[in-house]
């Protein structure tokens, strides 16, 4: 039985003050009734705070992005001994935004994924197509090829420890989510893919849908065989609507 996890990815949003009040507004809601996991991606420097504010609840907590070296004069970055430090758990990698905007490459995300479970840090590992591959009909051959390219590097094995989050990049932060029939032929060809590896580990990984997904929409994309969760991002920015996917993941 695969527990589902509900991850927020924060993006370049919040300050101390408001990440406080956003915190604290969930807490009133942890331990309610979710029997999902639940996950907050702040921005690096509010990681220890949030550490913090987060020590007794059961809300883990987890990084955007992680360096793929493991120390060193790389100016500017952080590397996943840091974030174990600051008491990350998880840790996005691969996300749309930095393929796009840092021209990351496939390669590249895979040494992050590598760099993070290195350190004991579950890599939530990002694929998605552009609306111009999926209406091209490339949707399978470009997340195929950018699950592939992980693969090529980590043993099956290292999925046991790991999340798969399938992101089209044309649903997120633009409104218009993917359909649960959509999402849901995604998630069970990348489920495929990796059963080809181990059958085993494909069932008990999980695979999350993240794009626009807003309380209205989670029961229904949650509610496919093949959607374990969602990765969240403007919705996770408000307490009680971030608190209510998280009740019906
Ligand atoms: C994301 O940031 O990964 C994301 C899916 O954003 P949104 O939910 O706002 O589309």
């Amino acid at each position: 039985m695969r527990r589902s996890l509900v991850a927020g990815n924060w993006k370049m949003h919040g300050s101390r003050a408001e990440n406080t009040r956003l915190l604290n507004g969930l807490l009133e809601y942890d331990g309610n009734d979710w029997e999902a996991e639940a996950a907050v991606c702040p921005p690096f420097v509010y990681l220890t705070d949030a550490a913090r504010l987060l020590k007794e609840s059961h809300v883990f907590l987890g990084a955007q992005d992680v360096c793929a070296e493991a120390a060193g004069a790389f100016t500017g970055e952080v590397c996943a001994a840091m974030l174990k430090d600051v008491g990350c758990h998880y840790v996005i990698v691969g996300h749309s935004e930095r393929r796009a905007l840092y021209r990351e490459d496939d390669q590249l995300v895979a040494r992050k994924f590598l760099a993070a479970q290195s350190q004991g840090l579950v890599p939530i590992l990002c694929v998605g197509e552009t609306l111009s591959e999926r209406e091209a009909g490339q949707t399978e051959a470009v997340v195929g090829r950018q699950f592939d390219a992980v693969a090529a590097v980590a043993p099956p094995a290292a999925f046991e420890k790991a999340v798969l989050a399938y992101e089209p990049v044309w649903a997120i932060g633009t409104g218009k989510n993917a359909t649960p029939e959509q999402a849901q032929e995604v998630h069970a060809f990348l489920r495929s893919r990796i059963a080809k590896l181990d059958a085993r580990i494909a069932s008990l990984l999980r695979i999350l849908y993240g794009g626009s997904v807003k309380a209205s929409n989670a029961a229904e994309l949650f509610a496919m065989p093949d959607v374990d969760g969602g990765l969240v991002g403007g919705a996770s920015l408000k307490a009680e609507e971030f608190a209510k996917i998280c009740s019906v993941a």
